[in-house]
């Protein structure tokens, strides 16, 4: 793998924005006090955080694709609050883990709902979304159910529903079970992306189509790129499975490509058949499910995981195909307009990477299939972190565990690819 993602196809969320000019031009000067490497929703919350405790710095953003193109503008757009494994290994943390997880997503909530007002960033923001978990076979309905009694645990009261009324909203028979989830908001992930970026303080300066290929070891850093080398005395390595190629979290992380596609707008008789609500989300309740959505005239279908590796398009499309026609087979056509693959940082346990790597180097990666809300809240807190500002959540965030150390090639892409075959197998048709 290369030292940057290189995906084979656009995201199909930026192809239906309008063109954007990407940010390449070089700054003229070479030294800032703070370099973030990466542009995501994490490296672009860093970058905010620096820019408004430390007036007057200089910060350097940089993006080896462009903004739109990466893992933050080609997810499915939901903001979860609902809390990451793994739990914690402070004492005083385990009981309450859950309230203090979700404490943390929700402030990464509403930083994102407050940057949304206040830079009037149109990403169709849709905070009374009708998003469900949902269960199409009676062992995962089992499995939901218990979800939902953790959640009565912590005092939500999530709502259920039954085949009808998932029949009913979203046009399909296939589901047997749902329980509202702990999504927030639905966004459009793409243009959400790029009002931040668009919107960043004048002291942060973006420069997208630059990939870091390596860093110094001792400050100020040197840090080689694409574009020529810049100096820095603080480093924020934000670049989420890439991080590996820089010496990050090399033996914590797993990369695990899933993919996305987007109807064409349906016509009239098509789009009857996605359901008498306006818009909708289903997320899987079995992690090797399908997440889908209704949005504007269009079904989003994504799902699949591939080790490391992308599919090729075709593959890829034959796979999504497959699981759309199984779901609605009584539409006309089953067409995509866009198919792409996305990538994601895993962990063995779940955690996060999160805190300082060595004095003057810092880092929030790992984030998963969840990192909208928690990369933005896991950036402002890793520059609070670097700039001496304490606060509850910020030491709640350094007491949950990191990832866990895995095997080195071959036996960790043997043993992967094992675990995925036999989930997919065992998911059956949740897949
Ligand atoms: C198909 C799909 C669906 C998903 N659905 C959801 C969802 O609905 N909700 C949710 O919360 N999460 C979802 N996710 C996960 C979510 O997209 C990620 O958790 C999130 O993007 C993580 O943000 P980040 O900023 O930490 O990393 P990224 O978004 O991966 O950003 C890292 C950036 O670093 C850049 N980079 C990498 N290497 C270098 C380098 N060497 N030099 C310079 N730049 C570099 C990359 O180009 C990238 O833009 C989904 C992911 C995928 C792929």
């Amino acid at each position: 793998m290369k030292n940057a993602p290189v995906y084979k196809s656009r995201s199909g969320w930026n192809a239906l924005l309008p063109e954007r000019r990407p940010k390449t031009e070089l700054p003229s000067e070479r030294r800032f006090r703070s370099i973030v490497v990466g542009a995501g929703f994490t490296g672009l919350a860093i970058a905010r955080r620096l820019a408004e405790l430390v007036p007057g710095e200089e910060i350097l953003l940089i993006e080896a694709s462009t903004i739109g193109e990466g893992a933050s503008g080609r997810n499915s757009g939901y903001l979860l609050i609902n809390p990451g494994e793994p739990s914690a290994n402070a004492a005083d943390f385990a009981e309450d883990w859950a309230a203090r997880q979700m404490a943390i997503a929700r402030e990464g909530f509403q930083l994102l709902r407050s940057l949304v007002a206040s830079q009037s960033i149109d990403c169709d923001w849709n905070e009374t979304p009708l998003a469900i978990t949902a269960a199409a076979t009676p062992r995962v309905e089992k499995t939901a159910r218990e979800t939902r009694r953790t959640y009565e645990e912590w005092g939500l009261i999530p709502k259920e529903y039954d085949s009808h009324d998932l029949q009913r909203t979203t046009g399909t028979g296939y589901y047997r079970y749902g329980l509202q989830s702990l999504t927030r908001a639905l966004v459009q992930p793409a243009a959400l992306h790029r009002g931040l970026a668009d919107s960043l303080p004048a002291a942060v300066k973006l420069l997208e189509g630059a990939t870091v290929h390596a860093l110094g070891k001792t400050a100020p850093f040197t840090v080689e790129t694409s574009r020529g080398d810049f100096l820095a005395d603080r480093l924020f390595i934000a670049n989420n499975l890439h991080a590996r190629s820089l010496g990050i979290a090399r033996n914590r992380m797993v990369g695990i490509y899933t993919y996305g596609a987007f109807t064409p707008e349906l016509d009239e008789r098509e789009f009857e058949q996605l359901g008498e609500e306006a818009d909708w989300g289903i997320l899987p309740a079995h992690r090797m499910g399908t997440t889908m959505r209704k949005t504007g005239r269009r079904l989003l279908i994504r799902s699949g995981d591939s080790y490391e590796k992308e599919l090729e398009p075709d593959e890829a499309r034959r796979m999504l195909t497959g699981l759309y026609r199984n779901r609605y087979p009584h539409m006309r056509r089953h067409e995509f307009e866009h198919v792409w693959g996305g990538l994601t940082a895993v962990t063995h346990n779940g955690g996060f990477y999160f805190g300082r790597v060595q004095p003057g180097i810092y880092a929030s990666v790992g984030c998963g299939g969840s990192g909208v809300v928690r990369g933005t809240i896991q950036g402002k807190l890793l520059a609070e972190l670097a700039c001496g500002v304490e606060s509850p959540l910020l030491s709640d965030r350094l007491k949950i565990k990191g990832p866990i150390w895995l095997p080195p090639e071959p036996f960790r892409g043997i043993a992967a690819r094992l675990q995925i075959a036999a989930e997919q197998r065992q998911a059956g048709r949740e897949r």
